[in-house]
């Protein structure tokens, strides 16, 4: 079992464990360059996607299900931000803090890229997939942004 991120048939189908790294790593990046309310609500749905809260294999997301915004503009300044988080991620952003080494993560890092760059948000047709709610609070025991307000705490927190 495992969990599916990406847009229509280009996906990145990743373990379940490799989904808590890809998580994992992914929440150090957005939580470092998150400023505005839609870069909050990505963060959200990167908190969504803690299988701790959501379980195992219950996860994953399509971009095309994502609410990218109303005009073009808010579409580009979206997708530019999900390629910045990306972009962090891949030069491994405060990797020296995780407690296990994550070989394969740049790999599912960069796959995950592609599909997005490769993606339009023009085609999608958002769903209530993406939060609404932007994530409020940090978590100051591991300086990310915490879950609030769907739950208490942070990914690492969970473990
Ligand atoms: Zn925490």
């Amino acid at each position: 079992m495992g969990n599916v991120f990406g847009a229509g048939d280009d996906d990145l189908y990743l373990s379940n464990g490799g989904t808590a790294v890809f998580v994992d790593v992914l929440t150090l990046a957005v939580s470092a360059l998150a400023g505005g309310p839609w870069d909050h609500r990505f963060a959200a749905l990167v908190a969504m996607q803690d299988q701790s809260m959501m379980g195992r294999g219950a996860v994953g997301f399509d971009l095309a299900d994502l609410d990218w915004g109303a005009t073009s503009e808010e579409r580009a300044a979206a997708k530019a931000f999900v390629l910045k988080v990306l972009d962090l991620a891949a030069r491994r952003h405060r990797w020296e803090e995780l407690d296990y080494e994550p070989p394969f993560a740049e790999g599912y890092v960069r796959r995950f890229r592609e599909i997005v760059a490769a993606f339009d948000p023009a085609d999608a047709d958002p769903d209530d997939a993406f939060p609404d709610t932007p994530l409020m609070a940090c978590c100051v025991r591991h300086r990310v942004l915490s879950g609030l307000p769907y739950w208490e705490g942070c990914v690492f927190c969970h473990r």
